[in-house]
């Protein structure tokens, strides 16, 4: 049964689509069966890997109102070889009719409950906030992956995030772990992000994963071609740090 992961901080601009897309078509290239979700009305996700979000015929929003199954609002990615279920902004109107139901924070769980035996991995995509689509996300997912841009006031929002994550354990799903916190954006000549970096360690220490994504303009680059990084440059130092992530959380989880 594959494992589901959310990328989640409801910072905003912290790498969560960076690294949702790229670990997706890092794990695809190291053979795994991904499907990636985008759970953010900005679909950033499904542009980022080539999908034109305006001419959908399926979206995550269907599979959240009951409309569509999995299978009907997925389309194949070939060049990065990983399935995705995409979003665009129509998704703004599931949060606001999940808000309105009982079963709110449970609906994607449940849509997953089937199509999880069909893939190693699903990656979620989560939006800067922690709204009730975060929420069916890490509901959903039984590890969560929490990109944080080396910066200072990146631990201010984590203990935020660190009390969401207590409350859904108690609340919504006992066995969501926490699958690492990874740093992103990171620039090894600057002391601040050293300092960051350091701290993380120190709070956190081995929830912190191994791998460090530098700061690196192809992947900033890659996704107006509609590309991961692994197929816009893949001797790129962003795309090595993205398949050392994949190796790095392969290990970690047995995916
Ligand atoms: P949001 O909160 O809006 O969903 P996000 O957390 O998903 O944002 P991204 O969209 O992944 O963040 O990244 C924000 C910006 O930083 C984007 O323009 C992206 O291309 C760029 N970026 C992300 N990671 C890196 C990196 N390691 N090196 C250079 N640029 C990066
Ligand atoms: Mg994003």
């Amino acid at each position: 049964m594959g494992r589901v992961v959310a990328v989640a901080n409801q910072k905003g601009g912290v790498g969560k689509t960076t690294t949702a897309v790229n670990l997706a078509a890092a794990l695809g290239r190291l053979g795994k069966k991904v499907l990636l979700i985008d759970l953010d009305p900005q679909g950033n996700a499904t542009v980022a890997i080539g999908v034109d979000k305006d001419s959908l015929n399926g979206s995550v929003f269907e599979v959240l109102t009951g409309e569509l199954k999995p299978k009907a609002a997925t389309v194949y990615v070939e060049q990065a070889n990983i399935d995705l279920m995409p979003a665009n902004g129509d998704l703004t109107a599931a949060e606001v009719t999940l808000l309105e139901e009982d079963m709110g924070p449970k609906r994607l769980r449940k849509s997953l409950k089937k199509t999880r035996m069909n893939y190693d991995i699903i990656i979620i995509d989560c939006p800067p906030t922690l709204n009730m689509l975060t929420l069916n996300a890490l509901t959903a997912a039984d590890g969560i992956v929490i990109p944080v841009q080396c910066e200072f006031f990146a631990l201010e929002g984590l203990s935020a995030l660190m009390g969401t994550i207590d409350t859904v354990q108690e609340q919504l799903n006992a066995t969501l772990h926490v699958d690492g916190i990874l740093r992103t954006m990171h620039d090894r000549r600057n002391n601040l992000a050293n300092d960051v970096s350091n701290e993380l360690v120190t709070h956190f220490g081995m929830k912190v994963l191994q791998t460090i994504i530098p700061r690196n303009v192809r992947l900033a680059e890659a996704p107006s071609h509609g590309e991961s990084v692994l197929d816009y440059d893949l001797s790129s130092n962003g795309a090595i740090a993205y398949l050392a992530l994949g190796n790095e959380l392969v290990r970690k989880t047995n995916i």
